[in-house]
């Protein structure tokens, strides 16, 4: 009797995998250390078929960062990119990346120009602001307006304002990277004008800063000073808005309202705000912005040719009024919703149990937090949930829902404005079918 043989001698060799369509998408390298690293799981454990490392590895080489259906009912969820971009940015994108761009070129004069001077322009249609300064993200700009302007130096915040925006975002964090001493004043529920007013006068704070909670809300015995209080000191009001709007708009804090009550600066978030790109904007007094720009830490927070097209062309959308794809999901019609939803359920009739459900959304991104947005969503509690929640990820394109009370909720606000319902339900059908194949 011979003993049974090792199951990992079957094992093929890393060449089996070197197809020639694998090596020409994604290079020899990549494929052999793939490979590699499928082998050498599949040894340690027991020995699964071929196929299944075969399929093992094409998941791995496959890109992880790609395009996906959203049908969480967020419309600006972080881990999914925030806004999608409006036709308009995209083409204008697309156009500065294929060839050269004149980003820092005049061409009035063929010398070298302001980068973002037309976005700064628009800003100032837009906002009323003497200047304003384009970086990275809004946690790139309050960092660089820190740093310019109250580096080894102090600065007084609200205890009801230290807060965490997610992704890393803390206030005193921000504050110890940009060199400068945070002094706090108030209390968590209540801070008051002369609370600033003393940092100012006795602890030499050169400057006050607010920052919107973004997404939480204090109610009750809460209270800060307004803008336009906090201006009248001595010193700059620098203002991290990130998300809030732009002009005054259901209780949101604006661009507007700060710098018409006397801000010096004012930070938010391109794609939150403006349903952009991912951009930070600083906005404010010219001779503050300027200083900004002449730090060296703006060259290392500084965007590239596609962000800035991208942005300047969102701007052309608001300045004609016309409703980026963020602002067209949330206007979306609920009858509208509900009859596509409707159509979801009746295509998928034959692989799902679901019902029609109305559901309640959120912007996300840190923006208008307690507020909510009714919609609708496709409820399917058969096939059963979770498997089918990790089967539609699993798909090509991927389909993000939520598991709500044993039905997986596929909510059409962020899918049906995007055009992308066919898609959808092609999806799920995969998905669906996948589940409940023998084996
Ligand atoms: C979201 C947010 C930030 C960070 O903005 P990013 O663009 O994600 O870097 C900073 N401050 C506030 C108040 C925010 O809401």
């Amino acid at each position: 009797m011979s003993a049974p043989r090792d199951p990992r001698a079957a094992l093929p060799a890393v060449d089996h995998f070197l197809t020639a369509d694998r090596v020409a998408r994604y290079g020899h390298a990549r494929v052999v250390a793939v490979a590699r690293a499928a082998l050498a799981e599949a040894r340690r454990g027991a020995v699964p078929p071929v196929e299944v490392i075969e399929a093992r590895v094409d998941a791995r080489l496959r890109p992880t960062l790609r395009p996906v259906i959203n049908a969480t009912g967020v419309l600006l969820h972080t881990n999914l990119g925030r806004a999608p971009w409006s036709a308009g940015a995209i083409a204008a994108a697309a156009e500065v990346a294929r060839g050269y761009a004149s980003v820092e070129l005049d061409l009035a004069t063929g010398r070298r120009g302001a980068r973002a001077a037309d976005v700064v322009d628009r800003l100032r249609a837009l906002t009323g602001c003497a200047d304003a300064l384009v970086v990275n993200n809004c946690a790139a700009a309050t960092l660089l307006m820190l740093t310019a302007l109250a580096a080894g130096r102090r600065v007084a915040v609200s205890r009801g304002e230290l807060v965490e925006i997610g992704g890393g975002f803390r206030v005193p964090d921000v504050m110890r990277a940009s060199g400068a001493a945070l002094v706090e004043v108030g209390t968590t529920n209540r801070t008051h004008l002369r609370d600033f007013a003393s940092a100012v006068a006795d602890a030499d704070a050169v400057a006050t800063l607010r920052v919107h909670h973004s997404n939480f809300r204090q109610i009750g015995f809460v209270s800060q000073p307004s803008y336009a209080e906090l201006a009248g000191l001595a010193v700059p009001l620098l203002v991290d808005l990130g998300s809030g709007a732009l002009a005054p708009r259901d209780g949101e804090p604006s661009v507007r309202e700060a710098l018409d009550a006397g801000a010096a600066l004012v930070c938010i978030s391109g794609d939150k705000l403006l349903g952009g790109p991912q951009a930070g904007i600083v906005l404010g007094r010219a001779d503050l912005v300027e200083r900004l720009r002449r730090h060296p830490l703006r060259r290392a927070l500084r965007p590239d040719k596609v962000v800035l097209a991208a942005l300047r062309a969102t701007l052309d959308a608001w300045l004609r009024d016309e409703a980026v794809p963020v602002r067209a999901m949330e206007a979306a019609d609920l009858d509208g919703l509900r009859a596509e939803v409707e159509a979801w359920r009746r295509a998928l009739a034959d692989v799902c149990d679901a019902e029609v459900v109305a559901v309640e959304g959120a912007v996300g991104g840190g923006s208008l937090p307690g507020r909510t947005w009714p919609s609708w969503a496709l409820a399917i509690a058969s096939p059963a949930p979770e498997p089918l929640r990790a089967a539609l990820l699993a798909g090509d394109p991927p389909v993000v829902g939520r598991v709500r009370q044993d039905r997986l909720l596929l909510d059409a606000r962020t899918v049906a404005p995007l055009g992308q319902g066919e898609a959808l339900v092609a999806a799920v059908r995969t998905a669906a079918r996948s589940i409940s194949a023998p084996g």
